[in-house]
């Protein structure tokens, strides 16, 4: 092609025919000719104009314009520029697109169209260039890319589903969002039926969509069912748009597909959850932090007697006794700290002015911005429960009293029996013989055991007694009163006691003592052929003390772990090891007393572990 216009242009020269010299100068377009060595032989007008320069014939090279760049941006090489590539008889594509600037810092775009001019020989006697301003065009071009671009970042950063399709139902486009709604990547689904997303039994939607579509009508926000690729199935909601051509004809649609499972999800819940409060036995209630009532369920209408309709929007001060006033702004305040109360044991009226026992639980609620705008309120009628706890309380005491009184009482008549088996056998013990000295010796021993038995009786019955509340109790001093007290039965039995600091802890001084006492007895008690060691430990667990008194006695099998710790509860009999089997019962009202536990960690002739929590 440049070959060509060479050969049309050759014989030209220098423009020296003056014609042609008149008609390029006339024309729109720049124009510059060189000779063969690149050197500037003539301009026309256009081409100052469009450089905004006037080009120095003889010493400007290759071009007239004043800087020269690459589509990219990069400064273009001389050697590069497409004159320089025509004047040494190389292919140049007409038309290359340049960008220029000019001495004013302005810039435009120009398309080169450089050839060569031959002499009759064929030889390369110059160029001539013409250069087209297409700036106006690249410019628009730039922004159109730019839209478009933008347009498709936004369409891919999406969320929702952004389809486009002809009025054959053929997709056209799909977006990531469609990814990764449906499950299928773009290369799946261009060309393929948008019926394939459409469950079986709704088929017919799609020619009905297409129809408005036709008519040039928007589908707006329809709620429908999809399905993905692994089949399963979408709460979709569809907006649908055509899509017009540049003359308006409807050539397609836009779909917009927002995936409102999750919506529909948070509606079913909600659905169930209000099912659920409504059916709860509970009251459940919510206010303001005003106090005002918001929402009132159907155990709130049986549990206060109020119908929902006239409980919302009544003060939850309606509810409380007058004495109680002061609680609900205690109660608000912390709920305003964002607390929670929890099993607030309190007394509410209901609407025919009878009182009843409740347990509150109330959370605060918060906005979507986690701004505290009310509380939620479960109360539980505990009426019945408190009257049973009263009478558990009754009983209990009762039974106490009883146990009280009766060892108490039997203490005399068990003392006469006592002093007179002993007087009888001090006085007349030499008048008896065979058979009535043994029944003696039997009236005093079942006296003796039974004087035991009562006495263990009633420190098993005065446990719960002591209920005074209880300072620090330093185990170390209650530890060392027992041994004083053991101090017998230790050295009778060889027995070396030893233990760790211990801590100091919530329980009642003789509570302890009683524990020590029962515990530390047992070990030395329950010996096997060695001499007894006890060692008394303490450990800190969180919120409590465990204590641990371990022996080297006979043990306990597994199956008595448990056994043991029960009222006359005994592995022995007295003959073997003497007790009433009250101890250990005594110690385990103790220690629940305390909210504790106690156990035993032993295996037959392998000793035992003795183990107790107290509070901190
Ligand atoms: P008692 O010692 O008066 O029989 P306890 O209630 O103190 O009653 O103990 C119940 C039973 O538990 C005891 O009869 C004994 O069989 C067993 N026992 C308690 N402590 C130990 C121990 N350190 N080693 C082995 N057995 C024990």
């Amino acid at each position: 092609m440049t070959s060509d216009v060479g050969k049309t242009l050759a014989g030209m020269g220098n423009v020296t025919n003056p014609l042609v010299r008149q008609m390029i100068d006339a024309l729109p377009v720049a124009i510059y000719l060189t000779d063969a060595e690149g050197r500037l032989t003539y301009f026309n007008e256009a081409a100052a104009a469009l450089s905004g320069r006037v080009p120095q014939l003889g010493v400007d090279q290759l071009c007239v314009t004043w800087k020269s760049f690459l589509p990219d941006g990069r400064p273009l090489p001389q050697h590069e520029c497409p004159m320089a590539i025509a004047l040494q008889g190389g292919d140049v594509t007409p038309g290359l697109e340049y960008l220029a600037e000019r001495p004013d810092g302005t810039r435009f775009w120009f398309a080169a169209y450089p050839a060569v001019i031959r002499d009759a020989q064929g030889q390369i006697t110059g160029g001539i260039n013409l250069l087209v301003d297409i700036t106006a065009r690249k410019k628009a071009q730039i922004e159109a890319e730019a839209a478009a671009s933008s347009l498709s970042a936004i369409v891919d950063s999406s969320d929702d589903a952004i389809i486009s399709k002809d009025l054959n139902g053929t997709i056209t486009s799909w977006n990531k969002g469609a990814e990764r709604l449906f499950g299928y990547t773009a290369e799946e689904l261009i060309g393929k039926s948008i019926t394939l997303l459409i469950p079986p039994d709704r088929q017919n939607e799609e020619p009905e969509i297409l129809a408005r579509l036709r008519k040039g009508e928007r589908v707006d926000h329809f709620e429908t069912l999809r399905r993905r690729k692994d089949g399963t199935l979408l709460d979709i909601s569809l907006t649908i748009s055509p899509v017009k051509n540049a003359s308006g004809q409807i050539i397609g649609a836009s779909k917009i597909a927002r995936d409102t499972s999750e919506t529909k999800r948070a509606e079913r819940n909600n659905r169930l959850l209000s099912a659920i409060v409504d059916s709860s036995d509970d009251a459940i209630i919510s206010k303001d932090l005003n106090g005002t009532i918001m929402s009132w369920n159907s155990g709130a209408e049986r549990l206060f007697g109020y119908p929902a309709a006239e409980a919302i929007g009544m003060s939850v001060m309606t509810l409380i006794p007058e004495d109680r006033l002061d609680e609900e702004p205690r109660i608000l305040g912390r709920l305003r700290r964002g607390e929670r109360v929890d099993h607030f044991e309190t007394v509410r009226r209901k609407k025919d002015g009878t009182l009843l026992d409740i347990s509150l639980t109330i959370s605060p609620v918060r906005n979507a911005e986690g701004a505290i705008i009310g509380a939620s309120k479960i109360a539980r009628d505990i009426t019945e429960r408190k009257r049973a706890e009263a009478e558990i309380r009754r009983v209990n005491q009762d039974l106490e009293q009883f146990a009280f009184s009766a060892s108490h009482d039997l203490q005399e008549p068990l003392r006469n029996i006592k002093l007179y088996s002993e007087l009888l056998s001090r006085r007349y013990g030499d008048k008896f013989e065979g058979e009535a000295l043994e029944f003696l010796g039997y009236l005093s021993a079942g006296a003796t055991r039974m004087e035991m038995l009562v006495r263990d009786l009633l420190a098993y019955s005065q446990v719960t007694a002591r209920q005074e509340s209880t300072g620090e109790t330093d185990a170390n001093e209650v530890l060392a009163q027992t041994l004083s007290i053991l101090a017998p039965t230790i050295s009778q039995a060889g027995a070396e006691v030893a233990s760790d600091l211990l801590p100091s802890v919530r329980i009642h001084r003789t509570h302890l003592q009683q524990l020590f006492q029962n515990v530390i007895g047992n070990a030395i008690k329950y010996r096997g052929h060695e001499p007894p060691r006890v060692h008394v430990t303490a450990a800190r667990q969180l919120g409590y003390w465990v204590f641990s008194v371990g022996d080297n006695g006979i043990g306990i099998a597994r199956e008595y772990h448990d056994h043991v710790f029960g009222l006359f509860k005994r592995l022995h009999n007295t003959a073997e090891y003497a007790g009433t089997g009250i101890g250990l019962a005594i110690c385990k009202r103790i220690v629940e007393q305390y909210h504790g536990r106690i156990w035993v960690e032993s295996e037959l002739g392998k000793g035992s572990i003795f183990r107790f929590t107290l509070p901190v």
